[in-house]
């Protein structure tokens, strides 16, 4: 039963990025607005992650590394309505299988904080013949998740994921990401070395600060989109680069309902767009978010591949381009 466990959570997790991708959704569906990450070699050694969220109770505590728990969704029908990240329940549960969990909590209406550790979705002792009970510890209102010798049970997978810096740059590209899209959150990122450690901190400034800080400063001309489509039920919101942002590679940020995601054909057309404007070889940035009534986003897609389907795609990725276009002509006339 555990290799199969082992397999499936091998499937939900299948990097540290991915892991920590899931861990900082759920601090954020926590309400937290300050979140600190520790990272040693690549986060296969130690992912670690600090929020001031509303914590776990300690009668949660026993099941929140189990499948499926999710406090997120209150009866069925709200699986057609979900508008935290979470939803599945499998996060937790998928870590815990193939890594030592760590959880220490503390909600406002308790007076002390609980430490637990986790092993294939069950609490396990912290020390062999200890109890596997939470314990009573010190500790602010909030959540800290560690998370130990990542794929230390799938060797293969461990094998798979040789470069530590590569690995360290995948989590800064999700940290970046959620940095940009939650501006009012403070969020650090540190890397532990084995003798030095280096602080990437993403301030609660404005959103055009944190663009221009994490992407670069020839970021000079973003334009501001805005724009609401009533009869697709859709809003897109985003910064986009005028002609004269010449990247190497386009970046492109997209959210939906405040989740990052992939879509193939929306960032085809954009970069189509662009060509009209840009020098040869030269690429954009864009950041978009859009909020797309939840019953028309396809929840069914499997969690490792951050590429979403949508209701009338077609048309929602034509509306979007034309905004653009839009919004590019009439800066450049
Ligand atoms: P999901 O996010 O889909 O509900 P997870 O496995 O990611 O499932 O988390 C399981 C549950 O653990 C969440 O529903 C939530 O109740 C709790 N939880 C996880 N991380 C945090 C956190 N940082 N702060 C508060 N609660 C958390
Ligand atoms: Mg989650």
């Amino acid at each position: 039963e555990t290799v199969v466990n082992r397999i499936a959570a091998g499937e939900i997790i299948n990097r540290p990025a991915n892991a920590l991708k899931e861990l900082l959704e759920n601090s954020l569906d926590a309400g937290a607005s300050n979140i600190q990450i520790t990272i040693k070699d690549g986060g296969l050694k130690l992912l670690q992650i600090l929020d001031n969220g509303h914590g776990i109770r300690r009668e949660d505590m026993a099941i929140v590394c189990e499948r499926f728990t999710t406090s997120k969704l209150k009866n069925f029908e709200d699986l057609s309505n979900i508008n935290t990240y979470g939803f599945r329940g499998e996060a937790l549960a998928s870590i815990s299988h193939v890594a030592h969990v760590t959880i220490t909590t503390k909600t406002a209406d308790s007076n002390c904080a609980y430490r637990a550790c986790y092993s294939d979705g069950k609490l396990v002792p912290a020390k062999p013949g200890a109890s596997a009970e939470p314990k009573a510890c010190a500790g602010n209102t909030g959540t800290q998740i560690t998370v130990e010798d990542l794929f230390y049970n799938v060797p293969t997978r461990r094998k798979a994921l040789r470069n530590p810096s590569d690995e360290y740059n995948r989590i800064l590209d999700v940290v970046n990401r959620y940095a940009i899209h939650n501006s009012g959150v403070s969020i650090t990122c540190k890397k532990q070395g084995s003798n030095q450690s280096e602080v990437n901190t993403l301030s609660t400034a404005p959103i055009l600060d944190n663009i221009r800080q994490i992407y670069g400063s020839t970021a000079s001309e973003l334009l501001e989109l805005s724009k609401s489509f009533r009869k697709l039920e859709f809003e897109v919101h985003g910064y986009i680069s005028n002609a004269n942002y010449n990247l190497k590679k386009m970046i492109f940020l997209l959210f939906i309902n405040h989740r990052a995601v992939e879509n193939a054909s929306l960032k085809k057309t954009i970069e189509s767009i662009y060509t009209t404007y840009l020098p040869k070889n030269t690429h954009p940035f864009v950041y978009l978010s859009l909020e797309i009534s939840p019953q028309n986003v396809d929840v069914n897609v499997h969690p490792t591949k951050r590429e979403v389907r949508f209701l009338n795609e077609d048309e929602v990725v034509t509306a979007i381009g034309d905004t653009i276009q839009e919004r590019l002509a009439s800066a450049n006339n």
